[in-house]
This record gives C-alpha cells, structure tokens and sequence, in this order.
C-alpha cells in the first residue's frame, strides 16, 4: 500500500469523505489517507494526528515526499488535540483501531472542544462497533452510512455519522448489527456473523470441557448465538 495505491479498506473510507473537505485524519500512521485523497484533488486541506512518534515521522516524510507540506499538517498530540480551531476541519477520519478507543478519542475531543459536533466523522474500528455506535446515538449523531467489506481475510466496517437536529434513535439490534447493514445484509454482513456464531461454538464446545462450572457463561454464549441466527433468517 502506498498513497497512490490505498488498502481497499482505506479506498472505501476515503470515498465516504465529503469532496472539499477539511479533514482530521487521527491516528494517520503514514498518512497514506490524507496524502491519497489531496493528490486526488478529493480535500481542501488536512490535518494528520499521530501519537506515537515513529508514525507520525513516517506520516511527515510521506507528506514531505509528495510536496503536500503547506495542504497537510502533520501534528504529534494525542486524539483530536492534534486539531484547532484554525484549522476549520469538517470531517474526522478515525480508522483501523478498536471501537472503545475511537469512542474514547471521540469522547475526549467532545469534552475538550477538539470536536465541536458539527464535523462528519467516518470511522472505521476493527472491533467493538457496538460501543461506538452507542456513543454516537448517546452524542445525537445519526448514520448517514455503513460499510462491510473483507480484505485478506479480515472483516471491516465503516460508519459514517453527522450531527442532526432531530437525535435517531436505535435499538440494541441496530447498535449491534449497524441500523443500515441489517436492512442491506449482504454477503460480507451474512459472512461476518456467520463467524461470530462459529466463534462462540467454538469457545462453547470449550467451556464444556472444562473442570471449573461454566454452565451461566456457556448459557450467556447460546442466547447470543441464538439472537445472532434468529436476526440471519429474518
Ligand atoms: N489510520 C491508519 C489506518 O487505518 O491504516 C493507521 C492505523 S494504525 C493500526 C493505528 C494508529 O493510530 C497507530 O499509528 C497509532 O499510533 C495511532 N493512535 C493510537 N491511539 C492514538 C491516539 N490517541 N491519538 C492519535 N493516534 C493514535
């Protein structure tokens, strides 16, 4: 992967980025994603936060490689400090890290006026979209899309949310299944909690085997594996 060449992951994420936009890319490693979307002529300016050092000198190198210095800010802070008010950002890009760790950057540039709520935020967590998605239903954020797609094996979503007058409200299936991904159900959706239901056999078939009683967890795992098939047949 390259910034001409993005991951399909990161292709999917930058094709839900508003063309013009004014973009925070957090936990931007390489920078390949704001690099790829200004050559394209996609963004207006970019700002890449890292926390980490060794990523945020490759992201600086990347941009420095490309002539991108003065479109694309370059910033070692931690979550959403890596952005100021001057920087007039409109779209928030937060991909390939845990669900709870997105919610907490999220959380913690709401608390700290990083995130003023006004921005679209297009996120994509390798795990845990339950709690994000309930943090941005608690935030009166409303999904404007989701993404499934799979890439060398691995699953990945992509949730795209704004800020809107009237709060959506979702139930625990739709935090759980993504409102959007239940209604469309494609192949990569049915494929991905196929998965999660052989998972929990797995870990079941386990559990059974043990010395210690784990009859309440074995019992907790069945009830998930049978909400997960009844919401597949529906
Ligand atoms: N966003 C890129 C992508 O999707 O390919 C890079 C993903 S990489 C697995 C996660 C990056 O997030 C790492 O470079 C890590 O240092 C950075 N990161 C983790 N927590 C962060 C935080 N609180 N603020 C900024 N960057 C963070």
């Amino acid at each position: 992967m390259n910034e001409n060449q993005l991951s399909k992951r990161l292709e999917r994420v930058g094709e839900l980025v508003p063309v013009g936009s004014r973009l925070a890319d957090i936990g931007s490693d390489h920078a390949y994603l704001p690099v790829a979307l200004m050559l394209q002529g996609k963004i207006e300016y970019a700002v890449a936060g890292e926390v980490v050092k060794g990523p945020y000198e490759s992201a600086e190198k990347q941009v420095r490689k490309n002539g991108l210095s003065e479109k694309i800010i370059v910033r070692l802070a931690d979550g959403l400090d890596a952005v100021k008010a001057e920087d007039e950002i409109n779209a928030v890009s937060i991909c390939g890290m845990g669900g709870i760790l997105i919610r907490d950057i999220l959380e913690k540039g709401r608390a700290t006026s990083h995130l003023n709520g006004n921005e679209m935020l297009i996120l994509q967590p390798n795990v845990g979209e339950k709690v994000l998605r309930s943090w941005l239903m608690a935030q009166g954020y409303t999904i404007l899309s989701e993404e499934i797609l799979e890439e060398n094996q691995k699953i990945y979503e992509i949730i795209c949310a704004e800020r809107k007058s009237a709060a959506a409200v979702y139930t625990e299936e739709e935090l759980t299944f993504g409102p959007l991904l239940l209604q469309s159900r494609g192949n990569v959706f049915m494929k991905k909690w196929q998965r999660e239901i052989a998972q929990r056999r797995n870990v079941v078939e386990q559990l059974k085997k043990s010395k210690i009683n784990q009859q309440q967890k074995i019992i907790e795992l069945e009830q998930e594996i049978n909400r997960i098939e009844e919401v597949l047949e529906k």
